[in-house]
């Protein structure tokens, strides 16, 4: 029996050696909640209560002792509500939370329930990793702003890019120079694109994209996309079709932006990286049948293509951001390596998960499917509806002329639009800044719209049109139409300026035919004046 009794000793005394080494503190209560054993680190984070932390103490004398220390500073005021919910969340078993000590030490702590009912606990210091994830997210934040800055940076120049080359091209009509231009624009727009692409990654990487639930009809989408890729197939000699099976819901409920845009992706590429045979986008509904408005449905993409196909070991990479299957990729094909990794975020966003079977030289299948609800087809659809009868005669059209005061400070951008409003026949006044067109305004002429800059030097497009509004209200005139032209392409950019009292919204690059259609729609407050011919 010594024997045994010497045995039972040691083994108690490995244990207790083997848990003071460990480097996180350690604590076991019995099923009354009594101490039985904890380390010297568990007593060391407890300076302040050290004389109260032995056997037999019981955990909620020591959580109450912490509390009056101050080391629960998010219990303070309804520390009673707190020490229960507490009690609770221990009473799971498996709990573990954060504490930040009053010395600033950041604990990670751990509770278990052993077989036995005792409950074990751990107390791990991460201050340290706590901190370089701050950095860490400081780091990623200054990454988005830098980008979204870039991207402004970018666009603006862009603006007279796009837009001088669209002049240029409606000015000219000699055969070889229209095809420079044109060309000259496509690059403009591939520019474009990579620069929205790295836009929508950074969103999606702050956490910032959200996913819209609006009616959506699937096969307009989808015909959509097609029509938009058709040309580029064609002329490459590769069939581009569409397989939709009769299960498919007209409508459902979904975001029409964004299964477009991974469909323009899928397909964009497959018709990239196919020299001859075929294209086939295929919808498919799971389960099959007739769905009645409210069911829930699986609608299975599946993309297919006759191409070059990706290597085994490649496939696992191709969704990861700026790679590609292959270095001479680039040179041969171009691109940015970035539309699928945006296009598999964007599945997962909407529930799915987009993934890829291909063989070399034979040609690849990219597919996902996207839970979602049929909507009622005659009720929810949008309907894109004409203009009103009665908007008919107040609303401007083409043939009236506006007078446009113009604030912007980039000198291309200001030449940009006195010819593009130029060309449209309306009369165009520029402000070099938004204090220059309060001056303009307040000087007493009567301007029908205005075209706003955001960012300009001495005061910018939102400061300007707050102090325009004030300033109308406070001799209640009639409030001028304001269109924010901005090279920000954030949703926010949108939200600060309709707040700021602007009508309208307009991003950069210009489109010359989105300009049109925003001054066509104002109504005039001061009279329309006719075109001269
Ligand atoms: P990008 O096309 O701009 O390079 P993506 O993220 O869209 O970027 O694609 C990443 C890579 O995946 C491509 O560079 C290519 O190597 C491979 N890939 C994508 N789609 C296909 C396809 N349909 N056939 C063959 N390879 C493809």
């Amino acid at each position: 029996r010594r024997e045994n009794d010497d045995r039972i000793q040691r083994a108690e005394a490995l244990l207790r050696s083997a848990i003071e080494t460990i480097d996180e503190a350690f604590a076991i209560y019995d099923t009354d909640g009594k101490l039985v054993f904890c380390n010297e680190k568990f007593r060391r984070l407890y300076d302040d209560a050290a004389p109260l932390v032995v056997p037999g103490v019981t955990f909620e004398a020591l959580l109450r002792a912490e509390l009056a220390n101050g080391h629960y500073p998010q219990a303070f005021g309804q520390e009673e509500v707190w020490i229960q919910a507490r009690f609770a969340a221990r009473q799971s078993g498996a709990s573990h939370w954060l504490q930040t000590l009053q010395d600033g030490r950041i604990l990670r702590n751990v509770e278990r329930k052993s077989a036995e009912g005792f409950m074990v606990e751990f107390r791990v210091d991460v201050t340290e990793l706590q901190l370089a994830r701050e950095r860490a997210d400081a780091g990623s934040l200054a990454k988005g702003r830098f980008l979204a800055a870039m991207s402004h940076e970018i666009r603006t120049p862009m603006n007279g890019i796009v837009g001088m080359t669209d002049l240029a091209l409606a000015t000219t009509s000699d055969r070889e120079r229209r095809d420079y231009l044109g060309m000259a624009k496509a690059s403009a727009n591939a520019l474009l694109d990579v620069i929205n692409d790295i836009l929508d990654f950074s969103k999606i990487e702050a956490d910032k994209l959200s996913i819209h639930c609006v009616p959506l009809d699937i096969r307009s989408c989808a015909d959509s996309v097609l029509s938009m890729l058709s040309f580029q197939a064609s002329s490459k000699g590769v069939r581009l079709h569409i397989d939709i099976d009769d299960g498919v819901p007209q409508s459902v409920l979904g975001d029409p932006g964004r299964l477009r845009q991974v469909l323009i992706n899928l397909i964009g590429n497959a018709v990239k990286f196919t020299a001859q045979g075929e294209v086939v986008l295929q919808l498919t509904a799971e389960p099959a049948g007739v769905h009645a408005a409210g069911a829930k449905v699986s609608i299975g993409c599946a993309v297919q293509d006759t191409g070059i196909g990706i290597a085994e070991d490649k496939l696992g990479q191709i969704f990861e951001e700026f790679s590609q299957a292959d270095n001479s990729i680039t040179r041969q094909f171009g691109g940015t390596g970035l539309g699928l990794a945006i296009s598999s975020r964007l599945v997962s966003l909407m529930g799915g998960k987009l993934a890829v079977q291909s063989q070399l030289g034979i040609g690849s299948t990219f597919y996902f499917a996207l839970p979602m609800t049929v909507a009622d087809p005659a009720a929810d659809l949008p309907v894109v509806k004409p203009p009103a009868a009665e908007d008919h005669e107040t609303t401007l059209h083409a043939h009236r002329a506006l007078k446009v005061l113009v604030a912007e400070d980039h000198l291309i951008n200001q030449q940009l639009a006195i010819h593009l409003l130029g060309r449209l026949g309306h009369t165009c006044t520029l402000a070099e800044n938004g204090q220059l067109a309060i001056d303009e305004l307040v000087t007493g002429n009567d301007f029908d719209v205005v075209l706003m800059d955001m960012q300009m030097p001495v005061m910018d497009g939102l400061e300007a049109t707050r102090q325009i509004r004030l300033w109308e209200a406070s001799l209640g005139r009639q409030p001028i139409t304001i269109i924010a032209v901005t090279a920000n392409a954030m949703p926010e950019d949108r939200e600060l300026c309709l707040n700021a009292g602007m009508n309208h919204y307009l991003s950069k690059p210009i489109q010359a035919s989105d300009l049109a259609a925003k001054l066509s729609a104002i109504k005039l407050s001061n009279g329309a004046r006719p075109l001269p011919n």
